[in-house]
């Protein structure tokens, strides 16, 4: 059988602990022996990183802007015991932030469903994604707590001088201050990832904030939304015959579980945190999820949701076999090849990967999972597997 060959190579990204094994088994076990492979390969491993003063993360964004689609493997965010269990010069920043800044964009995370697992909201039949705006809000805030009585407000003085000023509040007593902001920048670049998203995957999208209560600050997200969808994604909507549709926040949780899903749900910063937890644990699990940052630039970076699973990585180290669930990083893999043959007009490329997403989904559900993935499956034929073994039946299965 002849390999698919590649025109444009993959960014990729390497990455740490268990991630980093299973990244290696997904190449060699279900890839390599089926693509004529081509990468630009980047070791965003802690150890690489700090070689080369993380260099190396910076690298392979820009490597992302040159070529256009990334694939990345979980990495280790640093804290302290991390700098002390690989002995580093300094506390790394987190490669997704850093690979984020410069990049721009919106993070999308999808549950990939299967018929065994059932979501707890009963209605849903179809996945929801979570858009969510990953810039400023309360992530970048300013807070006081104000010890008693006083006076508070909001303070602008613009580069030419002109102050503008707004009461917050006169405190009787102790209490509380907080002060946020964002940027029609981000915002704008955050509306034109989600209606892109939408015309890619042909979804509807939905958009909701709290405008009746925030009149200036939330109800500008709805006006940049809504002008950027008038002036230059309705004719695209109308012709896919996918609806751009805005509500208050609470409106759209009390309609999200009445629905039966198959859409793009945009989220503010906050509200995004709190409903992609939400979405993503009454579908199934963080290992059932894909996730893809999409930058207002047109390029893509394709990751698993989940993290470098270290509990696992201790005892594979202990010379247990691996047992994770590969199902994230397989579909990070998979989103960018097709995303790469997409672009190249590479039909066997898309085949591929879509191919190969059908050989896991099968292999689920024919009762063929890892543990993690049993405890919340339905039917008597669940066979539970290690990482191994279930490659060996994806490959089966393709
Ligand atoms: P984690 O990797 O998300 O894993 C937490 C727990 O969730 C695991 O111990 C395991 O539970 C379960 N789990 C997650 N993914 C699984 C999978 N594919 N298969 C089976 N079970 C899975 O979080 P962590 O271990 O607390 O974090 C490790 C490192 O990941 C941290 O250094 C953090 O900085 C990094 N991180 C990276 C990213 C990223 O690069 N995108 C995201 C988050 C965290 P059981 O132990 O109960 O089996
Ligand atoms: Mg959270």
């Amino acid at each position: 059988m002849s390999k698919i060959q590649m025109s444009v190579p993959l960014v990729e990204m390497d990455g740490d602990e268990m991630t980093r094994i299973l990244w290696k088994m997904i190449k060699d076990e279900l890839i390599l022996p089926y693509v004529d492979l081509k990468t630009e390969y980047y070791d965003l491993g802690l150890e690489n990183r700090n070689n080369t003063d993380d260099k190396v993360t910076v690298d392979s964004a820009n490597a992302t802007i040159k070529y256009g689609v990334a694939v990345k493997c979980a990495t280790i965010t640093p804290n302290a015991a991390r700098v002390k269990e690989y002995n580093l010069k300094e506390m790394w920043k987190s490669p997704n932030g850093t690979i984020r800044a410069i990049l721009d964009g919106t993070v999308f995370r999808t549950p990939i469903t299967v018929n065994n697992v059932k979501p707890c909201v009963s209605n849903w039949k179809k996945p929801i994604t979570l858009a969510r705006h990953a810039y400023g809000d309360v992530y970048k805030n300013a807070e006081i707590k104000v010890p008693g009585p006083g006076v508070a407000k909001l303070v602008f003085t613009a580069a030419d001088g002109t102050v503008t000023e707004e009461l917050i509040h006169e405190f009787k007593g102790p209490g509380i201050i907080q002060g946020m902001h964002n940027t029609l920048d981000s915002i704008t670049n955050f509306a034109k990832s989600c209606f892109n998203f939408a015309i890619d995957t042909k979804q509807d999208l939905w958009f909701a904030t709290k405008d009746t209560i925030s009149k200036k600050y939330d109800h500008t997200f709805k006006d940049v939304f809504q002008d950027l969808y008038d002036k230059e994604y309705k004719n695209k909507f109308e012709e896919l015959g996918i609806k751009y549709f805005y509500t208050l926040i609470d409106d759209a949780v009390a309609r999200v579980v009445k629905e039966e899903g198959g859409f793009i749900w945009a989220c503010k910063n906050y509200d995004g945190d709190v409903m992609s937890d939400m979405v993503s644990s009454a579908f199934g699990s963080l290992s059932m999820m894909t996730s893809v940052l999409v930058s207002p630039k047109g390029v893509y970076e394709y990751e698993a949701a989940h993290g470098t699973i270290q509990r696992h990585y201790y005892r594979y180290l202990e010379g247990e076999e691996p047992k994770s669930n590969p199902v994230a990083t397989i579909f990070a893999w998979t989103g960018a090849l097709k995303k790469r043959g997409e672009l190249d007009g590479n039909k066997e490329l898309s085949e591929f990967g879509g191919r190969l997403e059908k050989a896991v989904i099968k292999t689920i559900e024919s009762g063929v999972m890892t543990a993690d993935l049993a405890r919340s499956a339905v039917g008597d034929n669940i066979k539970t597997v290690n990482t191994k073994q279930f490659f060996d039946a994806i490959k089966a299965n393709m």
